[in-house]
């Protein structure tokens, strides 16, 4: 602690790469109370137990998957997504690297683009019924035709837009700016799934130290992380 303490006093800039850990430990949890408030219907028909696993579970249809979907984005959205910018950073300074629950791609991918899809999930919430949202309601690509997926990385279908591009380079730039200086890079709540810092910095090198806290441990210190995290 002491370590962090003095490596954030003199550090000439911070890059936080936090992943779902972070939500986590602030109470914004993916089962419990929020869980059985929201999704006690999908728990009693499938056995589904957090709102993490019910994203993978397969669906006879795709009503019902969109019933899922649009409620799990409304609470992930409002309770977890927009905690950065709630707490007072610029949109601009933050960069979501592994997609974001307020978009759309196409599934296949037909084309390189992501729709805000604020509206229809309001619709989809709205208008579900029996854990299903009318047919009209499922969303289809307006190019090609196939159904529309959550802006999401999981695998190589993932959609990388003008937006993402945008905040990669503002990333780039800020590592540019800083070369050669003292850099903290900070990851908070990321497990093995979602690794963050060591993916962006791979081809950056950054020489400074790295500091990454394991969710609800002690902080770590130390250098082979990136290595180590990327192997
Ligand atoms: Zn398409």
């Amino acid at each position: 602690m002491q370590k962090l303490k003095q490596e954030m006093e003199t550090a000439d800039a911070i890059v936080i790469g936090t992943g779902a850990g972070l939500s986590s430990s602030a109470g914004m949890s993916y089962d419990g109370e929020r869980f059985e408030k929201n999704f006690a219907d999908f728990h009693m028909k499938y056995g589904i137990r957090d709102m993490y696993s019910g994203g993978f579970y397969p669906y006879d249809t795709l009503e019902e998957y969109w019933a899922w979907r649009s409620r799990q984005i409304m609470v992930i959205t409002i309770n977890v997504d927009h905690q950065f910018q709630l707490a007072g950073f610029d949109k601009k300074r933050l960069f979501y690297t592994q997609g974001d629950y307020g978009l759309w791609q196409c599934s296949k991918p037909c084309h390189q683009r992501t729709y805000d899809n604020e509206g229809m999930v309001r619709k989809m919430a709205a208008e579900q019924k029996d854990m299903k949202i009318p047919s009209k309601l499922i969303p289809q690509c307006p190019v090609c035709g196939a159904p529309m997926t959550m802006n999401l990385r999981c695998d190589k279908t993932f959609v990388q837009d003008d937006g993402w591009y945008a905040a990669f380079h503002r990333y780039n730039d800020f590592i540019r700016r800083h070369e050669g200086k003292h850099i903290l890079f900070l990851e908070l709540g990321v497990g093995a799934n979602t690794p963050v810092l060591c993916v962006l910095s791979a081809s950056l090198k950054p020489k400074t130290i790295t500091i990454k806290q394991q969710i609800l441990c002690q902080f770590v210190n130390n250098s082979n992380t990136k290595e180590r995290r990327c192997a």
